[in-house]
């Protein structure tokens, strides 16, 4: 890894803006590439104030773990990794509920829990041994003007030191409020869905065995996903003001509420760690791509967590980005690239936020009927095996091409 010197212009291949979980994933997916990348994040080198890499945790697909297979970083992410191996869904205080096992669709789980923490502290690590990598953190960058030849701009770190910079491309990485997709005439269509997400690590009285919950109910989805130590994260969609309540409340008192709507699948409720919150939208902006500029990840599309979708679609942005960046000779950042990239992005992406918005919208619907059919829906869902294969397939993207490392496969440098 290099830092960049005050008085010399750096010359880059890449610069991405943002090093969170998809814009570093992105980096070290580009390592070996020949490319010159640079980093530019706001918040110190892995520090534990960083946005990206806070107490939650995320539900990694099958895909996701192939593609920090080929990375290399899954040897250090497994150790800290539960098995999802069956996913139990319910509605609170309704009849229907649908199981999936993931012995019965022929895969080992449909996915893998882990703290962002762990992820945050794997890609920092490597980001630590790149040779090719200049990275600034913590830096903002400035005065940043795009044309048909490149882009140019300046680092301004946080000593005051200014660094200008020429790059082919800029990904715009920096989360559900990009700045970069502003700076580069972006709009963004956003959908507040009212809800906040009330996130907690809970232990219980009984082993978890690789079990998921999704439990929809009046306020909101709750899911329980097991957690490597043993322990249980809860992540709990509801109203503002409940959720208000929710984080308010003492210890006894939030797992009182929680056992009270998810009842007792899980064993009882005994402790209950530090709560957190966040404010729920689908952000997704009108376009994925300016000049010489790309949009990935949460700078493209945020989405509610209820389908645990929004990073393993920022994955596999970052994973085909590195895909055609490595199939591109020369110019990384031409109209040619940026056009297949989101030609091949285009089906996945509108799928995965279809079927997001779709899930939150189903279970929200208080119209006479709607639980009735969400009923019938679920008691179907579980009597049909196509119906859960392809469910169980979901992990792997929605359609349209597959990224080579979420197949498996090396990335083909040309
Ligand atoms: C409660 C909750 C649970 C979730 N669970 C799951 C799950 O189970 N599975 C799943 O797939 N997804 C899940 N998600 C979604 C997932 O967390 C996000 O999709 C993911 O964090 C997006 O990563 P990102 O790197 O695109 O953006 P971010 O995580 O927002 O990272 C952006 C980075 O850019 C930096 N930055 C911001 N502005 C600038 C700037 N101007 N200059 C430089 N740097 C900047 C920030 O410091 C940060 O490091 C969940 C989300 C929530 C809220």
């Amino acid at each position: 890894m290099n830092t960049a010197s005050a008085a010399m212009p750096l010359e880059v291949d890449v610069a991405i803006v943002g090093g969170g979980m998809v814009g570093a994933s992105l980096a070290v997916a580009l390592a070996g590439s020949g490319r010159r990348v640079l980093v530019v994040e706001s918040v110190p080198f892995g520090a534990v104030a960083q946005p990206s890499f806070d107490e939650r945790t995320t539900a990694l697909g099958n895909a996701s773990r192939r593609i920090f297979e080929g990375l290399q970083l899954w040897d250090r992410i497994a150790p800290e990794a539960a098995a999802i191996r069956t996913i139990h869904v319910s509605e609170a205080g309704r009849f229907g509920f649908a199981r999936l096992s993931a012995r019965d669709q022929g895969i080992e789980a449909f996915g893998y829990v882990v703290s962002n923490r762990c992820i945050g502290a794997a890609l920092w690590r490597r980001l630590g041994t790149l040779p090719e990598l200049t990275l600034q953190a913590p830096a903002r960058i400035e005065e940043l003007a795009a044309t048909a030849e490149c882009v140019r701009f300046t680092v301004a770190t946080e000593s005051g030191q200014l660094v200008p910079v020429r790059a082919q491309l800029l990904v715009a990485a920096d989360g559900a409020n990009s700045q970069l997709r502003a700076a580069a005439g972006i709009e963004a269509e956003v959908v507040d869905y009212e809800q906040v997400a009330v996130v907690a690590t809970v232990s219980t009285d009984r082993a978890h065995d690789g079990q998921a919950f999704e439990r929809f109910t009046d306020s909101g989805p709750l899911a329980v996903l097991p957690r490597h130590d043993g322990a249980l994260a809860v992540i709990w969609a509801c109203r503002p003001p409940r959720a208000q309540r929710l984080l308010d409340a003492t210890e006894e008192e939030y797992l009182a509420e929680l056992q009270a709507q998810f009842g007792w699948r899980a064993g009882r409720f005994l402790r209950a760690g530090r709560r957190g919150s966040y404010p729920l939208k689908l952000t997704r902006a009108k376009a994925g791509v300016a000049v010489r500029t790309v949009l990935i990840g949460n700078a493209a599309q945020a989405l509610h967590p209820v389908a645990g979708q929004g990073f393993n679609l920022g994955l596999r942005d970052a994973a085909m980005l590195a895909e055609v960046i490595a199939g591109t000779a020369g110019d990384a950042g031409g109209p040619a690239a940026l056009s297949r990239f989101i030609e091949w992005r285009a089906r996945d992406r509108r799928g995965v936020i279809g079927f997001t918005d779709g899930l939150v919208r189903l279970f929200g619907d208080s119209r006479p009927g709607a639980a009735l059919l969400r009923n019938l829906g679920l008691l179907l869902f579980d009597l049909a095996p196509p119906a859960k294969r392809a469910l169980a397939r979901v992990s792997a993207g929605f359609g349209g091409p597959t990224p080579r490392l979420a197949r498996g496969l090396p990335l083909r440098h040309v």
